[in-house]
C-alpha cells in the first residue's frame, strides 16, 4: 500500500449518524491498527472502557465528547444496556460515533450485544478489529499459540461464565483437555484453581505447562510460567490485574523465545 494512502485523513464523505467499534489492542498505545487510530482521529465522540489505554485518546480532534463506561470485562447486564442506549443515543445526534474496546470488539468484548442493539435501531456501524490478548500474550512471553510440534489447534475461552446462555453453552472443560489444544483463558485469573482442577480431570498431565501473562505489552507487565499444579498460586499473584492463562505443551517454548519479551520492552511505552 502506498504510505499516501496511509497518512490521508480518514474519509469524512460518509454520512454522519453512524458507529464504529475499535478494537483498541491490547494495552501499548502503538498497537491500536492505523485503520483504528484513524477512525479514532475523525471522531465525534467517544465511548471508551477500562481497558483502552486512554493515552490513545490523544488522536482525538480538540473538544470532542469523551465518554468513559468503565467497566472492567464480565457479567455486568445492566451497564451493558446502558452503553448500547449511549452508543444509539450519540449516533442519534448524526455524530460519528467510535466506542473504542480493549484488545479485539468481538473476541470477548461484547460487540457482538452492541452490534445487535444497533441493527436494531437502524444505525450504521462497521468494525475495526484489533490486537486481542491472547496474541499478545503469546508475543510478549514468547509463546507460539500454534506449533508444528506442539500443537495443532488454539482455542480462546473465558473463564468467568455467565449464567443465562442459552442451551448447554457453559465451559466443558474435560472435552477441552481432550482437544489438546492450546488454550488460552481469558478472565480466568479468579478462577484458575477450579479450571485447573477441571482439566486435569479431564486428563490433562498435573506438569502441563502454564503461563500467566498480566498486563501484556503495558510497562507493568508480568510473565509467570508454572504447571497446572501451581497454576492456582501464579494466579494469586495478579488478582484484580487484566491476566491471560495460556494453557499446553507450547509454553516449553517460552523459555527459548523469551528474547521476544526483551526486545518488546524497548520499544517506547
Ligand atoms: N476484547 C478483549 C478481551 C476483553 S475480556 C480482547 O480481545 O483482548 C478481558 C480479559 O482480556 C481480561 O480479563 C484478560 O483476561 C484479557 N486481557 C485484556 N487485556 C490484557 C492484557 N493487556 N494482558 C493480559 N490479559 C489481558
Amino acid at each position: 500500500m502506498a504510505s499516501k494512502e496511509l497518512n490521508e485523513p480518514y474519509d469524512r464523505e460518509v454520512p454522519a449518524g453512524r458507529v464504529t467499534l475499535v478494537g483498541a489492542g491490547p494495552g501499548a498505545v502503538d498497537l491500536i491498527t492505523v485503520r483504528g487510530q484513524r477512525v479514532l482521529a475523525d471522531a465525534d465522540v467517544v465511548v471508551y472502557d477500562d481497558l483502552a489505554n486512554a493515552a490513545l485518546l490523544t488522536v482525538c480532534r480538540p473538544g470532542i465528547a469523551k465518554i468513559h463506561v468503565g467497566k472492567r470485562a464480565g457479567c455486568h447486564n445492566t451497564r451493558q444496556a446502558e452503553i448500547g442506549a449511549i452508543l444509539v443515543r450519540e449516533a442519534l445526534k448524526n455524530q460519528h460515533v467510535v466506542r473504542l474496546k480493549g484488545g479485539d470488539p468481538l473476541v470477548f468484548g461484547r460487540g457482538g450485544e452492541e452490534g445487535e442493539v444497533l441493527a436494531a435501531a437502524g444505525i450504521p456501524f462497521e468494525i475495526v478489529p484489533g490486537v486481542t490478548a491472547a496474541v499478545a500474550a503469546g508475543a510478549v512471553a514468547g509463546i507460539p499459540l500454534t506449533h508444528r510440534g506442539h500443537a495443532s489447534a488454539v482455542v480462546f475461552v473465558t473463564g468467568h461464565e455467565c449464567g443465562g446462555k442459552a442451551g448447554d453453552a457453559a465451559v466443558d472443560w474435560a472435552a477441552l483437555a481432550r482437544t489438546r489444544a492450546t488454550l488460552c483463558i481469558y478472565m480466568g485469573v479468579r478462577r484458575l484453581g477450579g479450571i485447573a482442577a477441571e482439566l486435569r480431570a479431564g486428563g490433562l498431565a498435573d506438569t502441563t505447562p502454564v503461563a500467566v501473562i498480566a498486563n501484556a505489552t503495558l510497562p507493568n507487565q508480568s510473565v509467570q510460567i508454572g504447571d497446572l499444579e501451581s497454576a492456582e498460586a501464579l494466579a494469586a499473584a495478579v488478582q484484580g490485574q487484566p491476566a491471560l492463562i495460556i494453557v499446553g505443551e507450547v509454553v516449553r517454548l517460552a523459555e527459548i523465545l523469551a528474547q521476544a519479551q526483551t526486545c518488546l520492552a524497548e520499544l517506547p511505552a
